[in-house]
């Protein structure tokens, strides 16, 4: 048989589709009779008769659903929380998938300290595929417990939070839509002062606290919120007053046109102190009392020609920023420095609030005052709140939460 003889098989492999065992050997057997190499029997493959059909069962199998398709959404978890894991909801299109039957969750660590965890979903059934999902356990909320308001400033404490890095304050007036405004602390601070309050108003407080994971700040959600009046300062003809008290400091000046002279009442509790201290051999004389506004503008203004402005604004008031335009106040024995040190200082350190006075300018509280340490400067304001204040160890801004800044 040669060549034209095997196209010949191939036909009648064509016709029939039984024996093809017998067909593929007779082919086989043929190639080897010719001269040239056979075909390959590859050729075969082609005939219909080589197709296997796929059985019924297995064209109806639908493709696994794939977790990559699926919508993962783990509940947010706070810290310091019964559980150790957070609530997983996986769904498919509209379905919520069971868990245990159609996925199952594990986590590579059980535990519910703050910061980033991992949590491995595992599919099962009709689904195929597993995949990490990180989680992060944020902290627990601190409680505001104290929250006292001055005139602009507000003094708050709260919990602690255990394993946190810091706690971040929100203070914003009740009746505004302004944005808030936040004061960040540290993880041991758990009182904090925020400063700059606007006067007059109701504010809303509320803290958070906060710890960062790979360098961004989880936070947990924010205290309920405290909201509190500011203490009322009030103007009255251009002067003002918070607690009855008269304020004059580099906030609030005296209209130009305010002027009594020295307040009687003021004078005569100084008197009656003199006295008292006579009679410890101790000799006090006021020196300089009430100032006037121009008066004030000469003062002010040859110390800003020895020293210049900048060294002048520490000892001398600008005119209308003077105390002693309160006729309130008053300097006694000496105005240097080293009066400090004598013993009517002390004396006058020591005993001015039983009569109503205090040290205005204490020392170390520039940056409160505006002014340095002046220990002769004393200034009236009834015996009762005389007390009160040097008891608290605070300046009147502080005991108030008053700034002293000139506006520009
Ligand atoms: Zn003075």
């Amino acid at each position: 048989m040669g060549i034209v003889n095997r196209e010949k098989i191939r036909k009648m492999i064509m016709k029939r589709s039984a024996s093809i065992g017998t067909i593929v050997a007779a082919v086989l057997l043929t190639g080897a009779c010719t001269q040239k190499p056979a075909t390959p029997p590859q050729t075969l493959s082609e005939a219909p008769v080589s197709v296997v059909q796929p059985s019924q069962e297995a064209v109806s199998t639908v493709p696994a659903i794939k977790i990559n398709d699926c919508k993962i959404k783990l509940e947010e978890l706070h810290g310091n929380t019964e559980k150790s894991q957070p609530d997983v909801t996986i769904s498919y299109r509209n379905k919520t998938l069971v868990e245990g039957t159609d996925y199952v969750v594990s986590a590579e660590e059980e535990s519910s300290s703050v910061g980033k965890h991992e949590l491995t979903i595992t599919m099962r059934g009709d689904y195929e595929g597993s995949q990490k999902v990180p989680y992060i356990v944020v902290p627990d909320s601190p409680v505001l417990t104290a929250c006292s308001t001055k005139v602009t400033t507000a003094l708050l404490e709260w919990t602690a939070v255990k394993d946190v890095d810091g706690y971040e304050l929100e203070y914003v007036p009740a009746d505004q839509k302004k944005p808030a405004r936040i004061a960040r602390v540290g993880k041991d601070t758990l009182s904090c002062e925020l400063q700059g309050l606007l006067e007059n108003r109701t504010y809303r407080f509320r803290v958070r606290s906060f710890k960062v994971v790979d360098g961004y700040s989880e936070y947990s959600a924010w205290s309920d919120p405290t909201e509190k009046a500011l203490t009322k300062i009030k103007t009255v003809n251009g002067a003002t007053y918070v607690d009855d008290i008269l304020i004059v400091n580099k906030t609030y000046p005296l209209p130009a046109d305010y002027g009594y002279g020295e307040d009687p009442e003021a004078l005569d509790a100084f008197y009656r102190m003199q006295a008292d201290a006579a009679a410890e051999n101790i000799w006090i004389g006021i020196i300089s009392g009430y100032r006037s506004y121009s008066v004030q503008s000469v003062t002010y203004q040859s110390f800003v020609y020895d020293r210049g402005q900048y060294e002048a604004d520490r000892v001398s008031a600008r005119p209308g920023h003077s105390e002693h335009q309160t006729g309130l106040a008053f300097d006694i024995n000496s105005t240097a420095f080293a009066f400090a040190d004598t013993p009517e200082a002390k004396w006058l350190a020591r005993n001015c609030s039983q009569y109503g006075f205090i040290i205005r300018y204490p020392e170390g509280k520039e940056s409160v005052t505006g002014y340095q340490y002046e220990s002769w400067h004393i200034r009236y304001l009834g015996v009762e709140k005389a007390q009160k204040i040097t008891a608290s160890g605070l300046t009147l801004e502080e005991y108030y939460g008053l700034s002293s800044r000139y506006a520009d």
